[in-house]
């Protein structure tokens, strides 16, 4: 590394902060955008800065979005009375890979997780059980994860959910014990799915 000027130093530094990345990988992407075209160098900066500038929060599901809407929730051909309930935009992804549902999601930007200091405040609860309170949905689909925190918050959620005239569905155990769901591979997500059972 001493031997690279300080501009490529501070280049591999900061590549190798990323997830993944160690500092032989963030010296050998280094060596390549110096090589790359200046075009190719700009694109990839100026989509980097554009990730930051333009996406944000669907303002129905909270998904992430560069439109008010996502795109799920401004497709008419999803079904609105199914509500898919997950932690992290990374597991409606990998739902919607999956092609087993075809309703809407609610994302509730992670779990409860009260030795972290993570209550149902600092989630989109209340969100939920506004969107549920307007009268539209039939079925909540609770994904939350299979672990401890997961199913602590699926168990919250459906005592919440009580009080309204809805069915609320848990997935089906398909997805292992302490599963993620992005690591689930789609088959099983889609049996989940299916299988999802009443809680
Ligand atoms: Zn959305």
């Amino acid at each position: 590394m001493q031997y690279y000027p300080p501009t490529i130093v501070r280049a591999i530094r900061n590549l190798s902060k990323l997830p993944g990345i160690g500092e032989k990988t963030a010296e050998r992407l280094v060596l390549h955008l110096l090589r790359a075209p200046v075009e190719e160098v700009g694109g990839l900066a100026s989509s980097i800065m554009e990730l930051k500038e333009k996406t944000r929060l669907c303002a129905m599901c909270y998904s992430m979005s560069d439109q008010e809407r996502c795109r799920v929730c401004a497709d008419p051909g999803r079904d609105p009375a199914l509500l898919c309930v997950v932690e992290q935009p990374a597991d409606m992804v990998a739902i919607e890979k999956s092609g087993g549902f075809n309703g809407l999601y609610h994302i509730l930007q992670g779990a409860l997780a009260p030795m972290d200091g993570i209550g149902p405040a600092d989630l989109r609860i209340r969100e939920l059980l506004e969107r549920v309170g307007a009268g539209v949905v039939r079925e909540v689909v609770l994904a939350t994860a299979t672990n401890v925190e997961g199913e602590s918050t699926a168990a919250y959620l459906a005592e919440q959910l009580n009080r309204f005239p809805i069915k609320v569905t848990r997935i089906a155990s398909g997805v292992p014990m302490g599963g993620d769901l992005k690591y689930v591979d789609q088959v099983t997500i889609k049996r989940a799915m299916e299988q999802r059972h009443d809680i």
